[in-house]
């Protein structure tokens, strides 16, 4: 029997959660779910000035969105100090950490002949202070920070479940710095410690991390254990492969989520960052994701993340939910984002009603207000809209008012019945459906983007559909008399 898998996700609470390291969690959270194993959630604060708690709320509410449940943690580096410092002096007892005592000015001179020498500018700390040297440091208030002896020759080699064998040769991996001169440890030392503590058996991470690797294996190993296995995901780019950030657009899974895209197209368009199933398959249900998700078939180029394909993908989920579960969704998304808030009491109702006016027309859910939103506004003509009537205002006055003499004397207001009469006005007209339908919309929607005209004329019911097709007349009657024609 194998050892049961024990991954993490480990993430610094100092922000938001980026599309990268929710695709790391993502990834984690396949792993951990495909073999059955354990997905650890680790907050990684150390860095004290910029950890906050807000972030951290942050992080686990968007991963809860995002579906991803954890089976141990939250832990925080914050509250496993005493375990840091036992370690630290564990390799203080074998050997293997020193005291440095150089200066930030003295480093910088170290390194800066470095790189005069043509040599790699890392840090070796001197190890010979005689003991009045240290005394006097003492005597100035230096308190030392503690560096790990990097073994000179040698070389660490790690086998990359997605890159392959790495090797590292040691001459290029400074003398990093386990502890501050304060005592507290560093994010290596840190990091290194809890995933041998936790029993994580597999690192799954960003590749940026990839030079950080060999330092945490040497210190798993001083200890006394093995490694674990780790697998470097490929960095995340935007379109124009500069790496992402915000130019690129939303950034945070908490922008996407603004932005009215749901968890499912989201888990797709992150798990595509990188991997894939084979060539063809874009679209994978959470099930499919857990039964197919392998870390080997990362791959090690960097991936894409491009907003114009996760909007196709989320226009294709949401025309393919149920129309129960598209309204529910709709109307979640509206509450979270209090979009109804000041929208009066029967604003819940017909926003739920216009539901299956919009699920065809949306990729995503904040384009609800661009073509639902005249419903809940008294009517008012944007631009485009007015100058289109304007533009001939003897031909708007005629077909919005062939329109209102049909719908307003229909006994039973619905779609078949409002169709059925204004098609035939338009035939009474001999106009063409642009000609006869678009000052329609505009007479009760003051738009040209919209929901479907008969549909919405349903919606909102005969007397308020009677109200807008007059107001819209009467404004066309002064701006006729006004001479604005
Ligand atoms: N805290 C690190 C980060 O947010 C992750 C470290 C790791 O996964 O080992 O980048």
């Amino acid at each position: 029997m194998t050892t049961p898998l024990r991954v993490r996700f480990a993430p610094s609470p100092t922000g938001s959660l980026h599309v990268g390291g929710a695709r790391t969690a993502l990834f984690n959270w396949l792993a951990a779910r495909h073999a059955k194993g354990t997905f650890i959630l680790r907050m990684e604060d150390t860095d004290r000035e910029r950890s906050t708690p807000e972030s951290e709320a942050e992080i686990l509410r968007v991963l809860q969105w995002l579906g991803l449940d954890w089976d141990e943690g939250p832990f925080r580096q914050s509250d496993r100090d005493d375990l840091y410092r036992d370690c630290i002096g564990r390799l203080k007892e074998a050997g293997v950490v020193y005291a440095a005592w150089e200066t930030a000015e003295e480093l910088d001179a170290m390194r800066a002949e470095a790189r005069a020498n043509k040599q790699a500018p890392v840090v070796r700390g001197r190890r010979d202070w005689t003991a009045e040297e240290i005394a006097g440091f003492e005597a100035e208030g230096r308190t030392p920070v503690w560096r790990f002896a990097v073994p000179l020759p040698g070389e660490t080699a790690i086998e990359d479940m997605i890159r392959g064998t790495v090797t590292f040769d040691h001459a290029q991996i400074e003398d990093f710095v386990v502890a501050r001169s304060d005592g507290t440890p560093t994010y290596n030392l840190a990091a290194a410690v809890d995933d041998m503590d936790m029993g994580i058996n597999r690192v799954i991470r960003g590749e940026d991390h990839l030079s950080n690797t060999p330092k945490q294996m040497l210190v798993i190993r001083a200890l006394g254990a093995e490694p674990p296995q780790y697998a470097h995901v490929p960095l995340i780019l935007g379109t124009d492969k500069k790496r992402l950030s915000k130019r690129h657009g939303a950034a945070s899974v908490e922008e996407l989520e603004a932005d009215g895209f749901l968890p499912q197209p989201v888990r797709n368009a992150l798990v595509l960052l990188g991997w894939s199933y084979d060539d063809k398959t874009t679209t994978f249900t959470l099930e499919e994701l857990i039964e197919k998700f392998d870390v080997t078939r990362v791959s090690k180029s960097p991936a894409v993340f491009d907003l114009k394909k996760l909007e196709v993908m989320s226009g294709r989920y949401l025309r393919a939910l149920d129309p129960d579960q598209f309204a529910d969704d709709l109307m979640g998304f509206l509450e979270s984002s209090e979009y109804l808030a000041d929208k009066g009491d029967s604003a819940a109702d017909l926003a739920r009603r216009s539901a299956p006016l919009v699920q065809r027309k949306l990729s995503r859910l904040n384009e609800y207000d661009r073509l639902a939103g005249w419903m809940f506004r008294p009517l008012a003509f944007e631009d485009d809209a007015w100058a289109f009537l304007a533009g001939d205002v003897k031909h708007a006055i005629q077909s919005i008012g062939g329109g209102l003499g049909r719908i307003e004397v229909l006994d039973e207001f619905t779609v078949e019945n409002i169709k059925d009469a204004l098609s035939d006005q338009l035939h009474v007209l001999g106009m063409t459906a642009r000609e006869f339908l678009e000052p329609q919309r505009i007479a009760i929607t003051g738009t040209t983007i919209s929901t479907g005209i008969y549909e919405s004329l349903e919606l909102i019911g005969r007397d308020e559909a009677v109200a807008r097709y007059r107001s819209t007349l009467g404004r066309l009657a002064e701006s006729w008399q006004g001479g604005d024609a």
